[in-house]
């Protein structure tokens, strides 16, 4: 282990504090991290020293502000090992970056009849986007099926594919089950028959290295505010003859080359897809997030995770009538479990009262939810400041929480 947890946990002003007079432990990271000082700082020093509308500025604020802007979709590319900057679209989050391509990639490539291929355990958001446009352009969507074990039944694609099929739409990390997905397998299987990939990646990039040309995926998304970085913030990542065969999303400044009345022409990639003026500061404090996660080493980072992973599971799985779901092999750090005779919200509400937060309810997944026959679970999921330590804590408050019932 080669990471400092307490000088980590010292850049989390947040962190340290009580709840209900108890030390609060965090483990809602799935749903958001928490921020570090030097994205908070990042985030103050623009609107203290240089805030100024972007790209079209003739004065020093503006310039050093789209430098500032532009140098985040440099450290975005890196981060993601994306040929080009013009494939790193900024929009407000994962949800909206699914709608853009849903939308976009429909609007250039599907017609009646064709079929979109989408996993039974993603999130809403990238399952109703895909079905927005299906419902417009008079297209099927077919649902890739999970085993009891939460595994994608990817040996069904062979099946599922028809000539119809040109899209497949998959979570990179479940985040409900944590199950690491074969993204790499399933564009191996899409790209020989000429159908293209979408990888939801909100729950993998906080986590691990990506690299989306080792990957070989058509999209790849993600939200700044999962990966210690602030709200307001997704990439879009597209393969570039896709982005620039595909219409805009959103109309407006900034995305346009020149507007007449008799027809208006578009900017190039990537200003295309970000008309009016975008989350300028928040865009420049991502890049500072990213600088954090670079400092700690996303290597790093996701072996400290998984040995919180294996340490927490080990704990929970030998409490009576406790259910974890999902593989415990190949996953990330996020345990869905439930307790026997005892509702989840009621857990969850409970352990609250011992300053600890996790998530409750369906994680905005009901067909994964519909497959395990249930409503919902209590999801507890690590960010690297998290420590054995808090687990202990935990484990010990869940057994009181199940005593008193
Ligand atoms: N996809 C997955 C797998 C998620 O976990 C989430 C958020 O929890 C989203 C998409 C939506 O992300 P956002 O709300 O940041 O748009």
């Amino acid at each position: 282990m080669t990471i400092e947890i307490q000088k980590i946990r010292e850049d989390f002003p947040i962190l340290d504090q009580k709840i209900y007079k108890r030390q609060l432990v965090y483990f809602d990271n799935a749903a958001t991290t928490q921020r570090p000082q030097q994205v908070i700082d990042a985030l103050n020093q623009t609107y203290t020293e240089y805030y100024g509308n972007i790209h079209r500025g003739a004065h020093f604020m503006a310039d050093k502000a789209t430098a500032a802007y532009e140098e985040t979709r440099e450290k975005v590319k890196n981060l993601i090992n994306a040929e080009s900057r013009e494939q790193i679209i900024f929009t407000k989050g994962t949800t909206e970056s699914i709608n853009l391509a849903a939308f976009s990639f429909g609007e250039a490539f599907v017609r009646e009849g064709d079929e979109i291929i989408v996993s039974e355990m993603e999130h809403h958001s990238n399952i109703v986007p895909w079905q927005l446009m299906a419902g417009r352009k008079g297209a099927k969507i077919v649902m890739l099926p999970i085993d009891d074990d939460g595994r994608l039944q990817i040996e069904k694609l062979d099946q599922l594919i028809t000539p119809k099929t040109k899209l497949i739409a998959v979570a990179h990390v479940s985040n409900v089950l944590g199950t690491i997905n074969p993204v790499a397998t399933i564009a191996r299987i899409a790209h020989t028959k000429d159908i293209r990939i979408f990888v939801d990646g909100a729950q993998a990039a906080p986590h691990r290295q990506i690299d989306v040309q080792d990957l070989d995926v058509d999209f790849y998304a993600f939200s700044a505010h999962k990966m210690y970085g602030p709200n307001g913030v997704g990439v879009l990542y597209g393969k570039k003859e896709l982005l620039e065969q595909m219409p805009p999303y959103q109309g407006g400044g900034e995305m346009i080359s020149e507007v007449k009345f008799s027809g208006t022409t578009y900017n190039e990639l990537p200003y295309k897809f970000e008309a009016g003026t975008p989350n300028i500061s928040d865009v420049i404090a991502f890049g500072a997030a990213i600088d954090y996660l670079l400092s700690i080493g996303l290597e790093n980072l996701a072996s400290w995770e998984h040995e919180l992973l294996e340490y927490a599971t080990s704990k929970l799985i030998v409490i009576p009538g406790l259910r974890i779901y999902g593989i415990q092999a190949l996953k990330s750090g996020v345990i869905s479990f439930n307790v026997e005779g005892i509702h989840f919200f009621d857990l969850g509400t409970m352990l609250d009262k011992f300053g600890i937060a996790v998530r409750t309810g369906h994680h905005c997944a009901d067909p994964l939810m519909d497959h395990f026959d249930i409503q919902g679970t209590v999801r507890a999921s690590f960010a690297v400041y998290n420590t054995k330590e808090e687990i202990d804590v935990f484990v010990e408050a869940l057994k009181k929480v199940i005593a008193m019932f």
